[in-house]
C-alpha cells in the first residue's frame, strides 16, 4: 500500500472501569497508527472493547494510561477549551442512529445544533443555517423535503444517514465509524456504506471503523486489527490479514465466514467455551484459555509483537523464531 502522512497515533492506551467486582480491563495497552485517509477497520466479539477503544481516542471516555497523539500532539490530558475545538475535526458515527438522535429535534434541528454549539453559525442565522441544512442533506443522499420530520418518522437508513451528516457538518478530519450500521437492514447497509465510501474519498477522511461483521470489515477497510479481550492480536493490511491469518483467533474468527462459492470447502476452527471474563483476563495470553494451539509458556507469558510480513503484526509465541529454536 502506497505510504502516507500518519494522522493519529495511539501508544499504550488503557480504559480500566472500576466496577464492584473490581476493574474491568476494557482496553489493556493498545498501540496503532493510522495514516491520513485510511480505513483502519477494528474487529471483535462483543465486549472485546472495540468500541471503548474508539471512544477512549475521542475523550468521549477517558483513558486511564497512554497517549493520542493527533497530528503530532498527545490530545490525552489536554484542557477543555482544546478538545472543544478539536471536536471539529474529531467526529463519531453511532451504532444506533435512533438512540443517538434526539427524538424531539427535527431532521434540520439535528444537523443545526453541533454547528450552533461551536459558534460556526449564530442560532439567529436562519439563511446561513438553512443553506448549510440543505447542503449537508445533498451530501448524504436525504431528500429535502424531511427537513422538518422527526426521527420517528424515518427509517433506519435515513435517520443513519442523519448521523453522518451531524458528524460531517464540522469539516471533521478524522471519524470513528462505531459498528454504523449493525443495526440496518441488510439492503440498507450495502447502501450506508457506499455512502461512507464515497464521502471517504471526496472528503479526504480517515477512519476507524468498529464492527463485529467480518465482511462489513473487509469491504470497507484498508488496514484491519483484530482485538481479543483489550489488545490487538493482529494487525494488518486487509488483504493480507483475510487471505493468510496468523494469529490462531484471526483464523477461528474467519473460519466461521460463510464462503460465498457452494463448491468452496473452508474447515471450521471451533473454540471451546466462551470469551473470559474482562474483569479477570487470563494471564500469559490472554487467547490462551480457548487457542487450540496453546503451548505451556502461553499460559504465564504474554506474547510480543511479531512482524511475520511487511506491516502485518502478529501478537502471537508461534511466531517467535528464537522460541520455536529452542523448542526443536
Ligand atoms: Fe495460542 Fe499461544 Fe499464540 Fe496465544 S500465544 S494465540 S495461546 S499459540
Amino acid at each position: 500500500m502506497e505510504k502516507h502522512e500518519e494522522l493519529l497515533r495511539i501508544k499504550h492506551l488503557k480504559k480500566y472501569f472500576p466496577t464492584p467486582n473490581g476493574l474491568l480491563y476494557a482496553v489493556d495497552d493498545v498501540n496503532f497508527s493510522i495514516s491520513k485517509g485510511e480505513t483502519l477497520g477494528v474487529v471483535g466479539e462483543s465486549g472485546c472493547g472495540k468500541s471503548t477503544l474508539g471512544r477512549c481516542i475521542l475523550r468521549l471516555i477517558e483513558p486511564t494510561d497512554g497517549e493520542v497523539i493527533y497530528q503530532g500532539e498527545n490530545i490525552v490530558g489536554c484542557s477543555k477549551e482544546k478538545m472543544k475545538e478539536l471536536r471539529k475535526e474529531l467526529q463519531i458515527i453511532f451504532q444506533d442512529p435512533y438512540e443517538s438522535l434526539n427524538p424531539r429535534m427535527t431532521v434540520s434541528q439535528a444537523i443545526q445544533a453541533p454547528l450552533i454549539i461551536q459558534k460556526i453559525y449564530k442560532a439567529s442565522d436562519r439563511v446561513g443555517l438553512e443553506k448549510k441544512t440543505h447542503e449537508m442533506m445533498d451530501l448524504v443522499g436525504l431528500a429535502r423535503r424531511v427537513a422538518n420530520s422527526y426521527p420517528h418518522e424515518l427509517d433506519g437508513g435515513r435517520r443513519q444517514r442523519i448521523g453522518i451528516a451531524r458528524a460531517l457538518a464540522l469539516n471533521p478530519k478524522f471519524i470513528v465509524c462505531d459498528e454504523p450500521v449493525s443495526a440496518l437492514d441488510v439492503s440498507i447497509q450495502a447502501q450506508v456504506l457506499n455512502l461512507l465510501n464515497e464521502l471517504k474519498h471526496d472528503l479526504d477522511l480517515t477512519y476507524i471503523f468498529v464492527a463485529h461483521d467480518l465482511s462489513v470489515v473487509e469491504y470497507i477497510s484498508d488496514r484491519v486489527g483484530v482485538m481479543y479481550l483489550g489488545n490487538f492480536v493482529e494487525v494488518g493490511e486487509k488483504e493480507k490479514i483475510y487471505s493468510n491469518p496468523m494469529h490462531p483467533y484471526t483464523q477461528a474468527l474467519l473460519s466461521a465466514v460463510p464462503v460465498p462459492d457452494p463448491t468452496a470447502k473452508r474447515e471450521r476452527i471451533l473454540l471451546e467455551g466462551s470469551i473470559p471474563s474482562a474483569h479477570k483476563p487470563p494471564t500469559g495470553c490472554k487467547f490462551h484459555t480457548r487457542c487450540p494451539k496453546c503451548m505451556e509458556c502461553c499460559k504465564t507469558q504474554a506474547p510480543e509483537r511479531y512482524e511475520v510480513d511487511d506491516g502485518h503484526y502478529v501478537y502471537c509465541h508461534l511466531y517467535d523464531k528464537e522460541r520455536r529454536e529452542q523448542q526443536k
